[in-house]
Parts: structure tokens; C-alpha cells; sequence
């Protein structure tokens, strides 16, 4: 490790910011959930200090090879990730002084790029319109660069154990702890499928009757898995939530720990996520609306009643959107103010 924790004794200084991954807060929703039967809760995962959820597996996949003896000074960490992951590896890896590779697809934002670079990854850009086999994807460059680096690991995510494990060791043990055991639902996007399961697998052994709630998107084929075992490639289509669904089935998702998946869209996420900031003054990102756009639709269907306590977890935060779903123009240009109940966007005047 580069900064060995050197603190004089009554300093009140954490030794560096990983010291503060985890541990973070659950918060009531009040406005948002008016009139809906129980206790609402959101799990406000952008208290990290990389701001995500991801801080959470970054940190155990790292140390856990730290432990095996597997990382020595100046060993590169590698993973395809454009996204959270890629940012938490990138900081984790800054702060123990391991260099870090991300091969993201050419669809990635600028600013993402930038984000990922700031942090001291360095970047591979690869074209986003080539099969997942073609030697120029980001899975094949990452594979390449790993077995050409020596002293390299590669993290894969979407088929570690150690990204469930994550959370099964700390998220799925805040929850409960933080509820007095009373959570009776989890609402949680799936992605990975490493914070729905590690929370599960926890919640389960202390509580089998909690039920388990998925959040899917429609383009992605967990939801029709999980019903069906099978992989239904027809489900596969473009859509634009980042981070949940996926059009491949990770082997980090136990399916059996899972309830029911539910499926939201895009339009009605963007717009549940914008309506949670202006009624909570959460600022949350795209996938917390989704979670919050599935407990609406589960409120519909008559999931709750006055005695149950929801788990909502709400992975980062917004300022990662704003060129997306808190920027109008993209709004506008998605077509999602198109329809008739679609909250208007605030006026801006200028003076
Ligand atoms: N929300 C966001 C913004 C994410 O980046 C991810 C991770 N892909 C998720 C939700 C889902 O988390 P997981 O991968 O643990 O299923």
C-alpha cells in the first residue's frame, strides 16, 4: 500500500477515503411515496466516497486479492467499465497504488472518458458496434491486455463471486441492522446482479419471508429468465438506462434469492428520477428513479400494506446525468416530453 495509515494518536483524520466506503445512511422517503401503505427507505449508496455502489466491490475484489497475495506495488487492475465500477477501480486503485486499465465501448460519453482519465486510468476506447468475440470489442482488448500484462488482474465483474460477496459482507448487514430487522421488502436495480443477491442471500438467512424485488429493463433478458431459465435473445434491444439489465446472464446474479423481477422504462425512470430530486432533494441518478418508478408500479398492484418497510437502494448520484436525464434537451430529444403526463421541465429566464 502507498499511504500506510500514519495517524498521531487524537487526530480525528481518516488515513485515506477508503476507510469511509460503506456504511451508508438509510433515509425515509416522505413526498415521494404520499398516500402509499408502509415505511419507505432509501439505501443513499452516493454516500460512498467514489459515489456509487461500486465503491463497495472495487474495495473487497481488491483487497481480497491483496489477501491471496496476488497484487504487488505497480500490479494493473483491468476491467471493461465505462461506468461506476471503472471510476471506484480507478480510485481504489489511485489510493493504494496499483495502476489501473478500463476498455470502454466508443458509446461512452466524454465526460465519462474524462471522469475515468481524472482518476488516473488510463482509457481504451473500443468500437461499440462489433460482436462481443470480434478481437477490436472492449471484452477482447481487456482479455488481451490482461494476458499480455504481467502482474495484472482482471476484475469481471458480471462473473466474480467476490462482487456478491461484497454485499452480502456489508450492504445486506446495514440494511438490516439499519431497519431493527424490520424490512420486509427490497427493491434494488439489477445489473451485475452483485447488490440484489449479496443483499438477499444476507436478508434471507436472517428473514427467508422478505420478499426480494428485481428491477429490469425492458431490452434486457433477466426478468424472462429468471421466469423461464432460459435466455430469450428476442428480449434483447437497445434502451438507455445505464447500469441495469443486461443481454447476457451473469453467473454474479442468484436468480434463486430473488422473488420476482418487475420491468420499468426509460421514459417513466427519467421522469421518476427528476420528480424523487424535486420532491426529496435527493439528487438521485437513473437507476434510483427506476427503483422508485418500480415501488410506484408495485404500489399499483397492491404489493404493500401499512406494516411494510421498504428498501429502496439507490446506487449513485445525479450530477453523473446531467448530460442525460437532467439535461431537457436530451429529454426532449428522447421524445419523453412527448406525452401528456410528462412533468415539464422547470423555466429557466435569463436576465
Ligand atoms: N445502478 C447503477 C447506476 C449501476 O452502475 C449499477 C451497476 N451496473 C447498478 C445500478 C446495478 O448494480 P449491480 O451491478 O450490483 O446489479
Amino acid at each position: 500500500m502507498k499511504n500506510k495509515p500514519n495517524m498521531k494518536p487524537g487526530i480525528k483524520a481518516h488515513p485515506n477515503l477508503l476507510t469511509l466506503v460503506g456504511d451508508t445512511p438509510l433515509i425515509k422517503l416522505n413526498r415521494i411515496v404520499e398516500g402509499f401503505p408502509g415505511n419507505f427507505f432509501a439505501k443513499w449508496e452516493a454516500y460512498n466516497p467514489g459515489h456509487s455502489n461500486k465503491d463497495r466491490i472495487a474495495l473487497h475484489i481488491i483487497e481480497e486479492a491483496e489477501h491471496k497475495g496476488l497484487l504487488k506495488e505497480n500490479t494493473t487492475i483491468i476491467e471493461t467499465t465505462s461506468g461506476n465500477t471503472g471510476f471506484s477501480l480507478a480510485m481504489v486503485s489511485m489510493i493504494k497504488g496499483y495502476n489501473c486499465i478500463l476498455a470502454v465501448s466508443s458509446k461512452s460519453s466524454e465526460d465519462k472518458i474524462n471522469m475515468l482519465r481524472s482518476m488516473g486510468a488510463t482509457v481504451y476506447v473500443c468500437p461499440a458496434n462489433v460482436k462481443a468475440d470480434d478481437p477490436r470489442s472492449y471484452y477482447q482488448v481487456a482479455k488481451r491486455i490482461h494476458n499480455e500484462t504481467k502482474d495484472s488482474i482482471y476484475i469481471n465483474q458480471y462473473f466474480n463471486e467476490l462482487n456478491t460477496e461484497a454485499h452480502y459482507n456489508s450492504t445486506g448487514p446495514e440494511i438490516w441492522e439499519q431497519t431493527n430487522g424490520e424490512i420486509t421488502h427490497l427493491v434494488a436495480c439489477s445489473g451485475t446482479g452483485g447488490t440484489i443477491s449479496g443483499c438477499a442471500r444476507y436478508l434471507k438467512e436472517q428473514n427467508p419471508n422478505i420478499r426480494i424485488i428485481g428491477v429490469d429493463a425492458y431490452g434486457s433478458v433477466l426478468k424472462k429468465y429468471h421466469e423461464t431459465h432460459e435466455l430469450d435473445t428476442k428480449e434483447i434491444y437497445p434502451y438507455r438506462i445505464e447500469g441495469l439489465g443486461k443481454n447476457l446472464i451473469p453467473t454474479a446474479t442468484d436468480f434463486d434469492v430473488i422473488d420476482e423481477f418487475i420491468k420499468v422504462t426509460d421514459e417513466e425512470s427519467a421522469h421518476t428520477a427528476r420528480e424523487t430530486t424535486r420532491k426529496e432533494g435527493i439528487f438521485v441518478g437513473y437507476t434510483s428513479g427506476a427503483a422508485v418508478q418500480a415501488i410506484k408500479q408495485l404500489n399499483e398492484v397492491g404489493e404493500f400494506t401499512k406494516d411494510s418497510n421498504v428498501v429502496a437502494i439507490f446506487p449513485d448520484h445525479g450530477s453523473r446525468y446531467m448530460s442525460k436525464i437532467y439535461n431537457d434537451q436530451w429529454m426532449k430529444d428522447q421524445g419523453f416530453f412527448d406525452t401528456d403526463n410528462a412533468q415539464q421541465p422547470n423555466k429557466v429566464e435569463y436576465i
